[in-house]
């Protein structure tokens, strides 16, 4: 199996092989087509298995660069989880004009409000500040397809849930969600029973 024969976006390929990836690994030769097709997808993976491209493949292949709008938040427990991400999404796409921001606490809550009025494709963020900015309306979801829970049982045990819940509670109806966790403990079968439709499932 090859990157090349996923349908993935020429530009994005170019960036693929520009990070230096030659092939996909077990997660993304299974995860990243159902991401791209739009389906739910709950991926029981370590990290260490390319989980992180996964879905920043599965989300930059399904951005409209375009429309400069939120149509991706990706959600991970620490800020420097968050900002590790950031900078996958970020080095993916060099070849895509596209506006990547991370939304964590720690920084000035002014700057947050500015970039993302000036128009991000996507967030990558933590629950805390997230949530904030959505409260603020500096942060419009109405343009949201894909939904990303990274490291979920950690979001959970970290005391995220009822911020993850009220995230749901703002965001479009038809919205994607794919859910990455290493384990899978009765909190985060509850957030896919609660919130996921038919999903795929994948243990790596
Ligand atoms: P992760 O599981 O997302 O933390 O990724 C673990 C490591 O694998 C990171 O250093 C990635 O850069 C690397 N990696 C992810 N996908 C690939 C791939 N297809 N080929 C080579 N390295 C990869």
């Amino acid at each position: 199996d090859s990157f090349d024969a996923m349908d993935i976006p020429e530009e994005l390929l170019r960036g693929i092989y520009a990070y230096g990836f030659e092939k996909p690994s077990a997660i993304q030769q299974r995860a990243i087509k159902p991401t791209m097709l739009g389906r739910d997808l709950i991926a029981q993976a370590q990290s260490g298995t390319g989980k992180t491209a996964t879905f920043a493949i599965g989300t930059l292949a399904k951005l409209d660069p375009k429309l400069r709008e939120c149509q991706s938040l990706i959600l991970a427990p620490t800020r420097e989880l968050a900002q590790q991400i950031h900078k996958v999404v970020i080095a993916l796409s060099d070849y895509m004009d596209l506006q990547v921001h991370v939304c964590v606490g720690g920084t000035a809550v002014r700057d947050d409000i500015r970039t993302l009025q000036g128009g991000v494709h996507i967030v990558v963020g933590t629950p805390g500040r997230v949530y904030d900015m959505i409260n603020r309306r500096a942060l419009r979801l109405d343009s949201i397809r894909q939904f990303f829970l990274d490291e979920a049982d950690e979001m959970l045990s970290r005391g995220f849930k009822d911020q993850i819940y009220d995230i749901f509670k703002f965001l479009p109806e038809s919205v994607q969600v794919c859910l990455f966790s290493a384990t899978m403990p009765l909190d985060v079968l509850e957030v896919t029973q609660k919130f996921m439709r038919d999903p795929v499932r994948i243990l790596v």
